[in-house]
């Protein structure tokens, strides 16, 4: 298991807190009243997760951020859809007037959409439509590389958006993909560099 790198500080801050989030803390004094005064007229997330609607999976508590910290968009299977006017205007407001320092696309255990993915027929219109009309397919040979390998297809387009690409380019922005385990509450990241998961360490 190698060192956990932080590519920026916002990213230090999602580690930490996932830290926190798997030690079996409470949550943070965040989401109250308490720090109403400080957010009230400004927002400075360092985030933005992108993450499956599935009620599992909530990346305010995985991460254990305060109010003001991340923006999350979620959708059936995680997807980065051009058409989908939503994603794409959240996308932009996050990476260009936010200047937000990561996107995190976020995939699970046991995902429902992904299994989903084999048999679109027999779904009804409506979610047959967005699982397939987006694109998503299923890809690898288990259950949990499927989802994985959906992340990594959402990345792809991720990175293929032109004011995507223009916020790396000038701003930094750093992308990743995660994959959270929901029976033991672990997460791994993808490091693009050596093409490979590996766990988050849960202790420095
Ligand atoms: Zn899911």
């Amino acid at each position: 298991m190698s060192e956990t790198t932080y590519p920026n500080d916002g990213f230090r801050q999602l580690i930490e807190g996932y830290r926190h989030f798997f030690e079996g803390n409470p949550p943070r004094k965040g989401f109250c009243a308490l720090r109403a005064e400080q957010i009230a007229n400004t927002q400075r997330p360092h985030s933005m997760v992108v993450s499956c609607f599935d009620s599992r999976v909530c990346p305010e508590a995985i991460f254990a951020t305060n109010d003001g910290h991340i923006c999350v968009h979620r959708n059936m299977l995680n997807q980065i859809d051009p058409s989908d006017a939503s994603m794409m205007a959240s996308l932009r407001f996050a990476a260009e007037h936010l200047q937000v320092q990561n996107i995190i696309v976020l995939g699970h255990s046991d995902c429902n959409a992904v299994a989903k993915l084999k048999d679109l027929a027999s779904l009804p219109a409506e979610i047959s439509a967005w699982l397939g009309g987006c694109g998503a397919r299923y890809r690898g040979d288990s259950y949990a590389d499927a989802v994985k390998n959906n992340v990594l297809d959402q990345l792809a387009r991720l990175s293929g958006l032109e004011f995507i690409a223009r916020a790396m380019r000038e701003n930094g922005l750093n992308l990743e993909g995660m994959y959270f385990h929901i029976d033991t509450g672990r997460l791994e990241r993808y490091h693009s560099g050596q093409g490979r998961w590996e766990f988050i360490q849960t202790e420095e």
